[in-house]
């Protein structure tokens, strides 16, 4: 079956909003438009603004960054990417998803800053499970919230620095 769109290549898909069956280079194409026209009917940047994304090294995130670098570039949006992120300090998991985000500021060429509760608060979150133990952790991390309002008001003025 071809590509309705293309009327080309193979179709790999067939998309749940539309029903309409394409291929993979369609597929990407009308996700990004979708979205860049999202972006102009809530006017959600104006040239010249510093705009911050939250990277976990997670795959929502590295679509994320992926597709506002591609359509700043595309459409000339004229905003500045920031990556941020938050180190809780929780050896192999957040660790190497840290990898992932530097992997992500190399291969797009944004500047990352990260933010950790080691530096913010003096404890990382495997300190706080060796002391509580991990039964009490989400009760620590859930305290941690309210910190975390602080974090992103840190954050906030960074961004606008
Ligand atoms: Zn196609």
């Amino acid at each position: 079956m071809k590509c309705q769109i293309c009327n080309d290549k193979r179709a790999l898909i067939k998309r749940s909003k539309t029903l309409v069956k394409v291929c993979k280079d369609c597929f990407y194409w009308a996700f990004e438009e979708e979205i860049h026209q999202t972006i102009l009917d809530c006017k959600m940047f104006q040239k010249g603004q510093k705009v911050g994304i939250a990277a976990s090294g997670g795959k929502d995130s590295t679509v994320l960054i992926h597709v506002i670098s591609t359509l700043n570039d595309r459409y000339n949006y004229g905003i500045e990417l920031f990556l941020v992120s938050i180190d809780e300090g929780i050896q192999g998991y957040r660790d190497d998803s840290l990898d992932t985000v530097k992997k992500n500021q190399e291969d797009y060429g944004i500047p990352l800053s990260v933010f950790s509760y080691k530096d913010l608060y003096g404890w990382s979150m495997d300190e706080i499970v060796k002391q509580v133990g991990l039964k009490n952790n989400c009760m620590l991390a859930n305290s941690y919230s309210a910190p975390n309002l602080y974090l992103a008001l840190i954050v906030a003025s960074f961004l606008r620095s």
